[in-house]
């Protein structure tokens, strides 16, 4: 075993990282929820 663990949970971690919360196009609410809770 080494430390690359670390570095593939790194990996793992982001790509599994939504880029959106909430059906932020479905309209102006959903819009800006997604948007604070990515600033979260
Ligand atoms: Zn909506």
């Amino acid at each position: 075993m080494s430390m690359n663990w670390i570095d593939e949970a790194k990996r793992v971690f982001r790509a599994k990282k939504p880029e959106h919360f909430t059906e932020y196009g479905h309209c102006e609410e959903c819009a800006e929820h997604d948007e604070t809770l990515l600033k979260s």
